[in-house]
């Protein structure tokens, strides 16, 4: 993606760790397998599920000789770390505990994850090179409106920013117009949450007649849940920012998994401490570079959590190309969303996010939707539920007809889709400020 913004001054493309982030690919796969074996002993003589795991496969550390190895080991999952709530994965005692957070808790229990005064150190580390890599320097004023609490968003943002050396808000999540005041009259340049919370602010500002293009905001850290480049536009256009993802998951370490650079073409991933492999999520076979499948991670430096093949869930693919920032890492693209979220109607596989792609091209829409999966004489049905602009909400009936069928024919062409849209008034939409929920499936209640 070209730089848009003449006036972003991170175009000078720092790089926080130069030393880890452009190394040459065979230094890093051996660094890898080191931290691997470190990390599978700590694993196998510490944490009883691993050696059970392990058992059952019957193999041992030493049976991996090489990074390729990798793939003979059995899987993690969120439903291990459930089973062994709450410390029952950790592999050090208590006391070398000093932070305990938990996930959030989208797909059901909380899991509760740990760290070790270096794994706070690490964190903070590599989510000052992912701020970096997006623009944020030490005169930025980072506001933070990701929810302060068990959450990993918001601590994990908060001391790497403190790291780099800018100027943190601790604002935390909700009570929006304090928080544009804040920004207001605070300055704030660089703004963190999720890109739902995002869009619920841009909102706010045009309701209160504030001009987005006044404020000193010019980067946007946006991760946390899925999102699409039609999204991305949107808030960048809005807000005039430049507008970053960034990825993590609270299982593996938080927000620093990944993180763009400011050619925004795939979240780097911090390679020197998670190994990242993509399989087919049918048969858990890991396909070839460059295929579109589940992430799985291994953190190779994790004292207090160390997880193996964490199966993610999330799916996306890994660009291994030279990217022109200069970092050498793996780039995952944007996350399509989880397995768990894709929805399947009629036979046709679709993610909330390829529904929003759509959506938002349309004139006229407003970028709040809702999906509502039902079960009608076991079919199952999708009604897409969208804002649409004062203009079409109150044109002749005849007109908002045919809009409604305009959409439905570009779901139809763009998805193989045939789903029911439902226009709302403006404003009617619930808006979000931390993940947002945008599928209603009736079909399980
Ligand atoms: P939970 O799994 O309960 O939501 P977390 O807060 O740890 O708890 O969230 C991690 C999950 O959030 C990831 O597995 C992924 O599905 C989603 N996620 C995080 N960052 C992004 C991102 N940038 N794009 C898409 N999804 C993301
Ligand atoms: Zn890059």
């Amino acid at each position: 993606m070209p730089l848009t913004k003449a006036h972003t001054y991170g175009l000078d493309n720092r790089i926080w760790d130069p030393v880890h982030e452009c190394m040459e690919r065979e230094g890093l796969r051996k660094l890898q397998f080191e931290r691997l074996q470190t990390t599978l002993h700590r694993a196998y003589h510490k944490v009883p599920c691993y050696q059970k795991k392990f058992q059952e496969a019957k193999i041992t550390p030493e049976d991996v000789r090489t990074l390729d190895d990798l793939s003979i080991l059995p899987f993690t999952t969120k439903e291990d770390l459930r089973v062994n709530y709450p410390y029952g994965m950790f592999a050090v005692p208590m006391r070398d505990v000093v932070r305990i957070h938990s996930s959030s808790g989208t797909t059901g229990k909380p899991t509760v994850v740990g760290y070790s005064r270096n794994d706070l150190n690490t964190w903070t580390e590599l989510v000052a090179r992912f701020m970096t890599a997006a623009g944020v320097v030490e005169d930025d004023i980072v506001h933070i409106a990701f929810g302060y609490g068990l959450f990993t968003g918001a601590f994990g943002l908060h001391y790497g920013a403190e790291r780099i050396g800018a100027s943190v808000i601790p604002m935390s999540s909700g009570n929006t117009d304090k928080q544009l005041m804040i920004m207001q009259d605070y300055k704030s340049s660089a703004l963190v949450c999720t890109p739902s919370y995002a869009l619920t602010m841009v909102d706010r500002m045009e309701t209160l007649g504030i001009d987005p293009k006044e404020l000193d905001l010019r980067v946007g850290l946006f991760g946390a849940e899925p999102w699409s480049e039609e999204m991305r536009r949107e808030l960048e256009t809005r807000l005039d920012i430049i507008a970053t993802d960034n990825y993590g998951m609270s299982e593996i370490m938080g927000p620093g998994i990944s993180g763009d650079c400011l050619y925004r073409n795939g979240m780097h991933i911090s390679e020197d401490h998670f190994i990242a492999e993509i399989i087919d999520p049918e048969t858990g076979v890991v396909l070839p570079a460059g295929e579109t499948g589940e992430l799985v991670l291994t953190n190779i430096t994790k004292e207090a959590l160390p997880i193996i093949r964490y199966r993610t869930r999330d799916i996306t693919r890994l660009d291994y190309s030279p990217c022109p920032c200069g970092r050498t890492t793996a780039r995952m693209t944007k996350t399509m969303g989880r397995s768990d979220d894709m929805l399947i109607i009629k036979g046709v596989n679709v993610f909330p996010t390829q529904i929003e792609e759509v959506l938002f091209q349309a004139e006229g829409i407003e970028p709040h939707y809702q999906l509502i999966v039902e079960r009608i004489n076991n079919m199952d049905t999708l009604e897409v539920q969208v804002e649409v602009n004062e203009k079409i909400f109150f044109d002749e009936m005849k007109r908002q007809r045919a809009f409604v069928t305009q959409v439905e024919k570009q779901l139809a062409s763009a998805l193989g889709l045939s789903a029911k849209v439902k226009l709302v008034e403006p404003s009617s939409m619930p808006r979000h400020e931390g993940k947002a929920q945008r599928v209603i499936d009736r079909r399980k209640i």
